[in-house]
């Protein structure tokens, strides 16, 4: 008998059929289990080349200042964000992840009774987001590994209240056109609002890969979410932000933690925001690597989605789970994606040269050695 069930506890239903969101295995956790030294990490997206030395500068110089509470406004960084993006600031809410923000909005507008559309291959904490505050989802397929927007569009009901889009989308890597975004947007109806998650805008190069922010600035109803933790590497900070309305963001506000970003999290994103050069070169990076990495899986007969991201969605028409686990073994973490319902597909992200190679390299050894 478990401890809960001992002392009686009695927890709302609607909780108790959860599952809990999976994240990349960290490389302490496969040294410890596996006895490995060396481990590479390309299950979350990461930038392979580290935080940007200002960021990590700034952090240490915010440091000393830790015994103060943080600016509840996230003022700096705010301002810098609105000269960087060219929307006011009051039309700025920073946040601990731009999944903290996601699960505010959440909150903020689904009432009991409204729904949130989504598409079943999306980025899985909306759904879970959406489940733990007791809303419906309404799960729209994919189209070609791809968001759908007309099927979701006509998925929105009476209850509907948020429509979620990742642009481009986790796990897949698939994007949709800016034109497509502006027939979702023009399809929502009065009061229902979208939320449109760019977390690796920075990598999405791409002509008709739209702006979502442009679509605030003209006042459609759209709230876009963007991170720190991606091109800018600062994962382990927590730092995100959205830019919407400011009467979306005065909700949100409400329910927010007292103090929203912490102190050393703003620091560290002001800074990375201003190091034009590490950008540059994490961008770069990517873009090279990106394609040899899609070809190399390519030439050894996987299909690979197209991805405007920072990793790769491959099927490796077998079980995704025992490849990822195989990999393992051999010190590579990937990301096995049963958890999306495409058992054998594998996302693996863009590392440097060098750790690309040690994956090909592994991956290799597994499809060709004894027992496969
Ligand atoms: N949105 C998408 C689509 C993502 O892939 C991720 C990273 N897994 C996030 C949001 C998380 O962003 P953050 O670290 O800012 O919470």
């Amino acid at each position: 008998m478990s401890h809960a069930k001992a002392a009686g506890f009695v927890f709302p239903p609607h909780l108790a059929g959860l599952d809990r969101f999976e994240p990349g295995k960290p490389i302490a956790e496969v040294q410890r289990e596996l006895g490995l030294r060396d481990v590479i990490k390309l299950a979350s997206n990461e930038n392979p080349l580290g935080p940007s030395p200002l960021a990590v500068d700034a952090a240490h110089a915010a440091l000393a200042e830790a015994h103060r509470y943080p600016d509840p406004q996230a003022t700096e960084l705010r301002q810098a964000l609105s000269r960087h993006l060219e929307v006011p600031v009051g039309q700025i809410l920073a946040g601990n992840g731009s999944v903290e923000i996601i699960d505010l909005v959440a909150r903020a507008l689904l009432g009991p009774g409204d729904n949130a559309v989504i598409s079943e291959q999306a980025f899985v904490r909306f759904r879970q987001i959406v489940a733990a505050h007791n809303h419906g989802a309404r799960l729209v397929p994919m189209r070609d590994w791809t968001h759908d927007l007309p099927a979701m569009a006509r998925a929105i009901d009476a209850r509907t209240r948020l429509v979620f889009v990742a642009n481009p989308n986790n796990p897949t890597g698939t994007w949709n056109r800016r034109s497509e975004v502006e027939a979702l947007v023009s399809a929502l109806p009065p009061g229902c609002l979208l939320v449109l998650d760019e977390a690796y805008f920075e990598y999405a190069e791409d002509a008709d890969y739209p702006d979502g922010i442009e679509l605030v600035r003209r006042g459609a109803p759209v709230l876009v979410t963007r991170t720190f933790s991606k091109v800018y590497g600062l994962g382990g900070l927590r730092a995100g932000y959205a830019v919407a309305a400011p009467e979306v963001l005065d909700a949100v506000l409400v329910i927010r933690e007292s103090f929203g970003m912490n102190s050393v999290a703003q620091a560290a994103a002001t800074a990375a925001l201003g190091d034009s050069e590490h950008l540059r070169r994490s961008r770069e990076l990517n873009r090279k690597e990106k394609p040899r990495l899609a070809e190399a899986l390519g030439a050894r007969g996987f299909t690979v989605l197209p991805s405007l991201t920072n990793f790769v969605t491959f099927d490796t028409g077998r079980s995704g789970r025992e490849l990822f686990q195989k990999l393992l073994a051999r010190g590579v973490i990937v990301r096995p994606l049963d958890p999306y319902g495409m058992a054998s597909f594998l996302r693996v992200s863009v590392g440097t040269p060098r750790e690309n190679d040690a994956f090909l390299g592994a991956l290799d050894a597994v499809i060709h050695g004894p027992g496969t």
